[in-house]
């Protein structure tokens, strides 16, 4: 396993962690700048912080920064009420990938989706197993393109309080096994230790507590191109006030986060922990500077 204790080289900065600081919205790129300052090699960052800002002027920016991308977040979002909301889904889609390549991501990160309308409170409809269906189609085309471009898709699994309004997929087993359907292991052995086309996102925040996660992280690293893609750190605090927004920091919560990791390194994977923390409540309210300096040291100290 590696070491993290004497230097910050594998951490990546979620940019949604540093959104907002002092409870004022910040833009992209200053949060790009803080990061260079403090020598973070990575980031991840979401379509509409890079769209307020302009595609073109953030990847101009990383390169002069050499700072590269562990993610782009995200892709996703594929269930509709109708076949135009499909195709739109699919299109948009579409777009997603094409800036993850203008900004040379590594993978595009899929919250999938769930019942269309119910994130706005008006599900337009009620059948969970439409979606999973929805979802399948939808990245089954998806992957089409990308493939094309060669741009690897990540599913990523989200905890199932979420499952009626941001993704159907709640847990790695059924990642997977979504993965083996659309995306079979093929027999080449050349493929040893590249990434898949189709993989995983693994968020600690939605699996930690899963029963099968530590033979699923396997699972995925005994794929022939490996399926773990991402890996996604913070922490799961008691009690948890807010279902999507109410994220702790590493150490701040019962997420055995150095247990996980070995877990995630013995199944091959060698790339950034990523740091996403949304906290309406705390690291929010907090100076920017504070927030990224508790990540340095707590990606020493604890993950
Ligand atoms: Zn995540």
């Amino acid at each position: 396993m590696r070491d993290f204790s004497t230097n910050h080289h594998w951490l990546s900065i979620n940019t949604a962690t540093l959104r907002r600081q002092k409870g004022q919205e910040v833009a992209l790129d200053l949060i790009i700048d803080q990061c260079a300052a403090r020598g973070v090699r990575a980031i991840s960052p979401w379509r509409d912080q890079v769209a307020a800002v302009g595609l073109d002027k953030i990847a101009r920016q990383l390169k002069a920064l050499n700072i590269e991308l562990s993610g782009y977040c995200r892709g996703g979002f594929y269930p509709a009420a109708d076949a135009a909301g499909l195709r739109a889904a699919l299109d948009d889609n579409r777009r997603a990938i094409d800036e993850a390549k203008t900004l040379n991501a590594p993978c595009l990160v899929l919250v999938v989706g769930a019942l269309p309308g119910a994130l706005q409170g008006k599900p337009a409809y009620k059948d969970i197993a439409r979606a999973r269906g929805e979802v399948r189609d939808g990245i089954a085309a998806s992957l089409e393109y990308a493939r094309s471009v060669g741009m690897p898709l990540a599913i990523e699994p989200l905890h199932p309080m979420q499952a009626a309004e941001r993704a159907c997929i709640n847990t790695l087993e059924q990642a997977l096994d979504l993965c083996d359907e659309l995306d079979p292991p093929r027999p080449a052995t050349s493929d040893t230790g590249r990434p898949a086309d189709l993989g995983i996102a693994l968020d600690v925040y939605h699996c930690w507590w899963d029963p099968k996660l530590e033979s699923q992280i396997a699972r995925a690293g005994r794929a022939r191109a490996t399926r773990l893609l991402a890996y996604h750190v913070c922490d799961w605090l008691t009690p948890t006030r807010d279902l999507l927004n109410d994220r702790g920091m590493m150490g701040d919560g019962v997420v055995e986060l150095r247990k996980l990791r070995g877990w995630v390194e013995a199944a091959g994977y060698a790339g950034y922990s990523e740091v996403e923390i949304f906290s309406t409540l705390d690291w929010w309210q907090r100076p920017g500077e504070e927030t990224l300096a508790t990540c340095i040291e707590r990606h020493r100290s604890v993950v």
